[in-house]
């Protein structure tokens, strides 16, 4: 076998590659190598080395292979402490990507050459961990302040390299940091740059001041980082390891971010965090059973230009493909357009977009009422009303003139994709996208697999989502497929907790609290409630199930809509959007109670917690149980894309097996058994997986 560090002596510099494909992860073999290599150039005289990667890409972090098995030495800190203690300087080339374990390794050596585009954090919080080879020591040390290292390492966001010098993390940039660094070598690689002569360029020996200002300065960066962590523990946790670079002697602050790394790999956060990266990949890929080649999409045609239209076109722009948007009228072309250019002038004001790029996507677009220039499309995607009837009207206009390869998408929320693809003379070409609102920012594609629809338009719908930076997940077809069909039942447990005495308010904090990124009626009032009204009036509701939403139709009745009219379930301020809750809200539904003879009582927030989360649970393992969904993962990963699931409990299924299923299958029979049981349809699906005493996962590979 090939080293995967080796050695090259350019004179008295030594160059240690590190060459481990595809992205140079520190495998076992790697950090070894390292150790070895740098004796290696020891015993060679060496003046100075540059540690640089192969393949454009300095170390990309840890060998996910290695990910749960028993630790090899020589550990990664271990590493990271040899190159630091070298006798001559090393130089690391900071290029592609830098990140996690690679960047750690870069802060051991005692200069880093970086590539302006480099890409270069800790994203070890995103797992719910944090730099464990004393990257929260090293870090603060080269940063210049400790509200940068803070809002660094505990957001888990990348920065470029130019940023990175910015911030003090490396100390040139360079086109071809390679050469740059093998200039410094010859430069730094100096009698008195050897042995104790380098400890000002060794991080460990760094002193920081904790002092007043640091103090304050840290308070304002930890509260900003509780604020985006949103109940993750990881980011509060690096913060305070931030703080001990500060505040205590290196080797205590290196044992306390171990210390506090093994904790956290065994807690419940990190596992639920682990298993939606894994989840989001497994989502994306094509079924084992599905073959072929993905078609060409060159040109896509968009049908409707109102909020989902208009949203869904934005994204393939952005992406850089040509659409043709169609409307019903001039008219709506005009106002659909110059929503959309509206939006991208916001990005022109916060420095994200120019102009010129604004007009250019703008150029992008050809406007049309004629179905005929939608004739050379390769991807049609119908957002026009959610009515079955207008639907198969524009897909039986599709079929006579769309080109026979083309593929039919339709972004229905909730219809029969096989009824619609019915009308066409080519269901294998017809399948469902469904966006989310707003759509050129929200992640989450399902991708409804219709029961005609081919192997390979599947798999071009998989690749263009890759293309277009959309998480997709499959669904099959049923009403409202995986994320809208688990809604109904969660929104209806909060609404019917709201009639047994809870207020809105109390419902919403308990969600957020939860983590949740809003509560139900506080999303009802953002949505308008007259979406919810009119869905109602077009479905065939049971009475029971009617009634659940009475005091929600008395308020459309009366002309509160939500945010839109300026009251819900809320009142908004009209200036700061600031919300309250609306007496009148509160008034209709004493009256709903009132005339129901329900008599209110304290509702915990367990309750609310217990109720809406395991009725989500439910109508997955139901969704799971018909194989609606392929596995509880891209049920999860749908939560977390589309609906503002907090991602560090995984997901509604994930969440249901921390808990522990055999709980929830139980705590389910009593609400079943219990005064609003009539509302819980208890999945058989949950009770078998429950009762094997293993997770969804395991069954899934039966
Ligand atoms: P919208 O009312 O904002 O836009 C619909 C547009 O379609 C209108 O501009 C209308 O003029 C146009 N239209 C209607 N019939 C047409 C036809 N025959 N030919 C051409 N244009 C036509 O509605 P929306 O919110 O964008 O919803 C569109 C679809 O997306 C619906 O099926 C809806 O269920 C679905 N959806 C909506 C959301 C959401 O949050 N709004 C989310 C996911 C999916």
């Amino acid at each position: 076998m090939t080293k995967s560090v080796s050695l090259e002596m350019r004179g008295s510099i030594a160059i240690v590659w590190i060459d481990n494909p595809p992205v140079n992860a520190l495998s076992h073999h790697v950090r070894s190598g390292i150790v070895d290599t740098l004796r290696e150039a020891a015993a060679a005289n060496a003046s100075a080395a540059v540690l640089a990667g192969r393949g454009g890409t300095f170390i990309a972090g840890a060998d996910i292979r290695e990910f749960g098995k028993p630790p090899i030495e020589p550990m990664l800190g271990e590493v990271c402490d040899t190159i630091e203690a070298t006798e001559f300087p090393v130089i690391a080339v900071v290029e592609g990507n830098t990140l996690g374990g690679g960047l750690e390794t870069a802060l051991g050596c005692h200069y880093r050459v970086a590539h302006s585009k480099a890409k270069v954090g800790f994203p070890e919080v995103n797992l719910g961990l944090l730099p464990g080879a004393a990257g929260t020591q090293r870090g603060p040390r080269a940063i210049n302040d400790v509200a940068t290292a803070v809002q660094f390492i505990a957001s888990g966001k990348p920065v470029t390299g130019k940023q990175a010098l910015a911030m003090g993390l490396v100390d040139q940039l360079d086109d071809n940091p390679l050469d740059a660094a093998i200039a410094m070598a010859a430069e730094v690689g100096t009698e008195a740059n050897r042995g104790a002569g380098l400890d000002e360029r060794r991080l460990s020996k760094v002193q920081l001041q904790w002092n007043a200002d640091t103090e304050s300065a840290f308070d304002s960066a930890l509260k900003q980082v509780a604020a985006q962590a949103r109940g993750a523990n990881a980011p509060l946790r690096a913060a305070e390891c931030v703080m001990d670079a500060y505040k205590i002697p290196f080797a205590e602050g290196v044992k306390k971010e171990r210390d506090t790394f093994m904790e956290l790999v065994k807690s419940d956060q990190s596992n639920a965090l682990r298993h939606i990266f894994f989840a989001e990949r497994a989502a994306a890929k094509a079924p084992a059973d599905i073959s072929g080649t993905p078609r060409e999409i060159k040109k896509v045609g968009v049908i409707g230009a109102g909020t989902m239209g208009g949203g869904i076109s934005m994204t393939y722009i952005e992406a850089g493909y040509p659409v043709v948007l169609l409307e019903m009228s001039d008219e709506a072309l005009d106002r659909g357009l110059a929503t959309i250019e509206k939006n991208w002038m916001r990005g022109v004001k916060s420095g994200r977009t120019t102009e010129a790029q604004v007009k250019e996507r703008m150029n992008l677009y050809t406007r049309t009422t004629s179905y005929d220039d939608l004739a050379d499309c390769d991807l049609i995607i119908e957002a026009v009303f959610e009515t079955m009837q207008v639907k198969r009207d524009v897909f039986g206009k599709l079929d006579k003139i769309a080109k026979p390869t083309a593929i039919l998408a339709s972004n229905t929320s909730y219809l029969n994709v096989d009824d619609i693809a019915a009308v066409t003379s080519r269901p294998e070409n017809v399948l469902g996208m469904h966006y989310f609102s707003p759509a050129n920012i929200m992640k989450l594609l399902e991708i409804v697999h219709a029961e005609k629809t081919a192997d390979d338009v599947l798999l071009t719908i998989l690749d263009i989502a890759k293309k277009t930076r959309k998480q997709a997940a499959i669904s099959g077809v049923g009403h409202g497929f995986i994320g809208n069909r688990m809604l109904t039942p969660y929104i209806r447990q909060a609404n019917l907790l709201v009639l047994e005495g809870a207020s809105p308010e109390q419902v919403d904090k308990a969600l957020t609290d939860f983590g949740w990124a809003m509560g139900v009626f506080a999303v009802s009032d953002l949505a308008g409630l007259d979406i919810g009204y009119k869905s109602r009036a077009d479905q065939d509701l049971s009475e029971a199930e009617a009634q659940i939403y009475t005091a929600a139709d008395r308020l459309v009745e009366a002309g509160h809509l939500g945010q839109k009219s300026g009251s819900g379930f809320y009142t908004y301020d009209p200036e700061t959007r600031a919300r309250k809750p609306n007496p009148e809200a509160l008034r209709i539904l004493d009256e709903v109670r009132a005339e129901r003879g329900i008599n209110t009582r304290e509702i915990s927030d367990e309750e609310i917690i217990e109720r809406t989360q395991y009725a989500l649970a439910n109508e997955g393992a139901l969704v799971l149980g018909e194989g609606v969904a392929r596995s509880a993962g891209d049920i999860d990963v749908v939560y977390n894309y589309g609906y503002g699931y907090p991602r560090w409990r995984g997901g509604p299924m994930k969440y249901a097996e921390t808990i522990g299923l055999k709980k929830v299958a139980e705590k389910i029979k009593e609400f079943k058994d219990g005064p609003s049981g009539v509302h819980w349809h208890p999945s058989e699906y949950l009770i078998k997986v429950a009762s094997s005493n293993k997770g969804f996962a395991a069954h899934e590979k039966d």
